[in-house]
């Protein structure tokens, strides 16, 4: 490819290229380097392998790297990654707030001020008034040493993270079916499926490599689309559902009613492999979805019958079927109900267990899989997939942990948005933030306010919407600047090797995290300090749990583009797809399938009833808004909205809105418009975009100017706790 980077993304912003391939980040503008090494991306949860140029030491190039799963293909953000090391804002010292403003400190008097906040808060109120507010970007390393320091050491189980945001539904998708979470499937899948349904996902923006891999299957492969928006991915549909928003589990469900009632149930595998939920069968499933017949259900969800009938039965005969969904199906109030629901369509249809057929949950961080939904890390989890309310968990981490029996507190702690409400009430009292930026990310930002609570912030960059609140902020290392393991969406883990120094004084987090567990007299507890000490106690750890991975080594890690996990030796080649017989390595000889983590041997078909949202259109608020992610940022914008060429080409934060509803409401491209919804109020850019279905506005939140979830509700999904950020009811008015 001969174009430069700010070209090739000119071609990107016009929608005209969804990938660069085997891209060296603009060739024609970047010092040849003279030396590669092997490291993976800081971006999304798809974990592209990267190769990184260097030239006297300094990073000069990037380029996919051909031996790892994205085949050398990097996505735009993917191929910038050479300017992470030269972005402005960095923080080279700690900072603390004195009279409102920060002002220079050293490290010594940083982390004395915060090991004294932790500890009076718990003289005075006890192990529950600290916190952990962590991220999926965070290495599995530093993850995992948190936990064990704040519910093994401190006894508090007010551990969560940004992953609470994104993933929780999925995580408690999988586990309430299948009974451990991660999935089951792998990206190879991508070439094997012939049908790909796409749920509440835009891979073409937000997994651009994956997307990648699909389109070069279209026309072998059929694409089905459910979406209220019609996206970039939308557009190369062979089945488009523009769906009303907070209706897909009347359709997940009217699909289950055609499978059923058409004689597309695969009953061999469901005889040898399923059980339904309360001791039902198919007879009774049929019963339950008789409301959902897809002619009852259509108008609701928008979109004709047959249309209904005709993609049930594309996914039921399709000769091997894979789901791929994201937030769309995540981050919303029955999140774990249609995750549940979509699982079962494969159950039911036998589209499962084989290559292609598999419900592959996308996942949003690089490292949420690995880093915190493998080692326990929200409130609610231990490691390996152990839950803190099982008295038999905790005793078996206690044991593994060494620390005395009854140490852990048998109460769940606080999940994302209560651990903030907690801040805001005096609940809370001392809380470490770190590698993520809440006050941008959690909704009802209108509404968050910390009271009486300390907030000690692990950050790289200077000015985050987060940095506002903080009382003390630690100059954090970023990416290659420190080694450690993600871990992404088909549970592979990779290592990142540091080959940079951090700027300044920057320390990584795990440094951060022995200092303090010193600090607060558990340096016994925390004894494994360096990246590679941790991985091998936590490798170990994980032998004693169907997450299996001792044999994924540092050793093997340097030497691989990955290991996939079970993988209980040395010698194993780690397992592509799992609960399959000659691959997993858990699976009982002579069986081609088994669901083992179940007691049972057997998944679980649920039977799943539609509620509406919380957040229906009324008369005051007649449309739904909604919130996404663009191509050229990730996540908060705190790095890729500073690199010049993608803050240039995503724009400002702006609501995209029907031409049929601006003028209904005189709106006009580029007038400002007053979103109000019953949460908050602010002005935004609008963009007249027929990409949204009429009664629906969608906005990224990518900006931290603009802070759209100062008008996103904080409804929750009573089991996963994920937030619904997908549908809240607003009303549009132009300012005048
Ligand atoms: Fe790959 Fe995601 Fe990085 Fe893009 S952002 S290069 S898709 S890991």
């Amino acid at each position: 490819m001969d174009l430069t980077r700010r070209e090739a993304i000119g071609l990107l912003g016009g929608g005209a290229l969804a990938t660069f391939v085997g891209c060296s980040s603009g060739k024609s503008i970047s010092p040849a380097a003279t030396t590669w090494k092997k490291s993976v991306c800081r971006f999304c949860g798809t974990g592209c392998g990267v190769q990184l140029g260097f030239l006297d030491g300094r990073l000069v190039d990037v380029r996919g790297d051909e031996l790892a799963h994205n085949r050398g293909l990097l996505c735009v953000k993917g191929s910038l990654l050479t300017e992470l090391p030269k972005l402005p804002g960095r923080l080279s010292h700690p900072l603390i707030r004195e009279k409102g403003r920060l002002r220079k400190s050293t490290w010594k008097e940083a982390m004395d001020r915060i090991a004294s906040e932790f500890s009076g808060a718990m003289e005075k109120a006890g192990p529950s008034s600290v916190g952990f507010y962590g991220s999926g970007q965070l290495y599995t390393e530093e993850t995992y040493t948190a936990n064990k320091l704040f519910k093994a050491g401190l006894r508090s189980n007010n551990v969560d993270g940004n992953p609470r945001l994104c993933m929780a539904s999925a995580a408690f998708g999988y586990v309430t079916t299948f009974g451990k979470d991660e999935p089951m499937g792998c990206y190879e899948d991508l070439d094997h499926a012939t049908c790909y349904f796409v749920i509440g996902a835009n891979p073409a923006e937000c997994h651009p490599v994956l997307f990648e891999r699909m389109r070069l299957r279209l026309g072998k492969a059929k694409l089905i689309v459910v979406d209220p928006l019609r996206t970039k991915t939308a557009r190369r549909a062979d089945r488009f559902l523009q769906v009303v928003p907070g209706t897909d589990l009347l359709l997940l469900n009217a699909m289950a009613h055609v499978i059923v009632e058409d004689g597309l149930v695969d009953r061999p595998f469901v005889e040898e492999h399923c059980e339904f939920e309360g001791g039902g069968n198919l007879v009774s499933y049929r019963k339950f979805l008789q409301t959902y017949a897809p002619e009852k259900v259509a108008e609701r969800i928008g979109v004709a019958a047959t249309r209904i009938r005709e993609i049930a039965h594309l996914f039921a005969t399709s000769k091997a079927t894979m789901s791929l969904w994201t937030m769309g199906i995540n981050q919303r109030t029955q999140g774990v109900f249609l995750n549940n629901t979509l699982n079962s369509l494969h159950l039911l249809t036998g589209q499962i267990c084989r290559p292609g057929a598999t419900p592959l949950s996308l996942t949003g961080q690089g490292n949420a899989c690995g880093g915190v939904r493998d080692t326990g890390a929200l409130s609610h989890l231990l490691p390996g997939g152990r839950l803190i309310e099982k008295a038999k968990h905790r005793e078996e981490m206690e044991k593994l942990w060494k620390v005395p029996a009854g140490t852990i507190d048998p109460k769940p702690g606080w999940d994302a948005t209560e651990l903030f409400r907690a801040a805001g009430d005096g609940r809370l009292r001392a809380l470490l933030i770190m590698g993520t930026n809440p006050m941008q990310t959690l909704p009802d930002l209108t509404h968050q306010k910390k009271k009486d609570c300390f907030v000690a912030l692990a950050e790289p960059f200077e000015n985050t919407r987060t940095s506002e609140i903080a009382d003390v902020i630690l100059p954090a290392a970023l990416w290659v600047e420190k080694e450690g393991v993600y871990g992404q969406t088909e549970r592979r883990y990779q290592l990142l090797e540091k080959v940079l120094d951090p700027p300044g004084e920057a320390r990584s987090d795990l440094e951060i995290l022995v200092d303090l567990a010193n600090r607060l007299g558990h340096g016994k507890l925390i004894q494994a300090r360096t990246p590679g000490e941790v991985w091998d106690e936590w490798r170990k750890i994980s032998a004693a749990s169907l997450y299996n991975f001792e044999g994924i080594t540092r050793e093997r890690l340097r030497m691989r583009r990955g290991l996939q996990w079970p993988c209980p030796d040395g010698n194993h080649p780690g397992t592509k797809r799992r609960f399959v017989g000659g691959d997993d390595p858990f699976v009982p000889k002579g069986k081609k399938v088994s669901f083992y983590g179940r007691p049972s041997g057997k998944a679980l078909i649920h039977m799943r009833p539609y509620q509406p949202a919380p957040e229906a259109p009324t008369k005051e608020y007649p449309m739904i808004l909604t919130t996404g992610r663009v191509l050229e940022q990730w996540h908060s914008g705190t790095i890729t909205d500073r690199i010049v060429e993608l803050h240039d080409t995503s724009g400002r934060g702006q609501v995209r809105v029907n031409p049929a509803d601006a003028r209904r409401l005189g709106i006009r491209k580029g007038d400002t418009v007053r979103l109000q919804s019953r949460f908050g109020s602010m002005t935004i850019r609008a963009v007249i975009d027929p990409a949204p279905r009429i009664g629906v506005a969608w906005a990224s939140f990518f900006d931290a100017k603009v802070l759209i979830n100062r008008v996103v509700a904080d409804h929750v999904d009573p089991m996963s706790r994920q937030p619904e950020y997908k549908v809240t009811a607003v009303r549009l008015s132009k300012v005048t």
